[in-house]
């Protein structure tokens, strides 16, 4: 499964605490619950486009010894099976859908350049998922007036802090902020039966 990384700085700085198994290793397991600190494992690697960054990071995986089951830590500025960070999703959704720029300067706003039917498919899928991200985030806070649940869910979520949302969403409901892709179970999992879950 994967959890979250209380981690909030750069790319770079992301990298540099990465070499310590020690900074973030999870003190129980959250699959299990056996109160144990989990064995680091490996990492795996995923490609990352932020806005000063473009490439391939590491995501570190534990292993829990008494479940056998491993957890990855995937760093809070980072939506699962999403090539883009949240930031760069974030300004081009927020310039586009708020700031009513047309779809070629949304795409200009969120450096680095990127074709705008990138920004599209981050469009569908927050559309789709803006009721339910309104009620999720009722919790956090207080829902705004506004024409629809597109700004709605937009303009509690610049309150909120994407992050913060972000790490909400995750941890407290197991939702993603854009909905889970067709194929995967609510937990992030892979489904049984699921032939392709490409990240875009
Ligand atoms: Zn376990």
């Amino acid at each position: 499964m994967q959890i979250l990384h209380p981690f909030a700085g750069s790319v770079q700085q992301y990298a540099e605490r990465l070499a310590d198994p020690d900074y973030y290793r999870p003190g129980q397991c959250p699959q299990c619950q056996a109160k144990h600190p989990l064995t680091a494992h490996g990492f795996y690697t995923r490609t990352l486009i932020d806005t000063a960054f473009d490439g391939v990071i590491r995501v570190r995986r534990y292993l829990c010894n008494a479940c056998q089951r491993t957890v990855s830590l995937l760093p809070e500025f980072i939506l699962p099976y999403l090539r883009s960070s949240l930031i760069v999703i974030a300004l081009f959704l927020v310039a586009h859908l708020l700031g009513g720029q047309s779809l070629e300067a949304a795409a200009r706003t969120a450096p680095p350049p990127m074709p705008y039917q990138r920004g599209q498919f981050w469009i569908r899928r927050f559309r789709a998922q803006a009721e339910p991200l309104c009620a999720a985030l009722a919790a956090l806070t207080q829902p705004t007036p506004a024409s629809d649940f597109v700004h709605r869910a937009l303009t509690m979520l610049e309150s909120t802090g994407w992050i913060a949302a972000h790490r909400f969403l995750f941890a407290g409901v197991r939702c993603h902020l854009l909905g889970w892709p067709r194929g995967l179970a609510p937990d992030g999992r892979r489904a049984a039966f699921s032939s392709s879950a490409a990240a875009v």
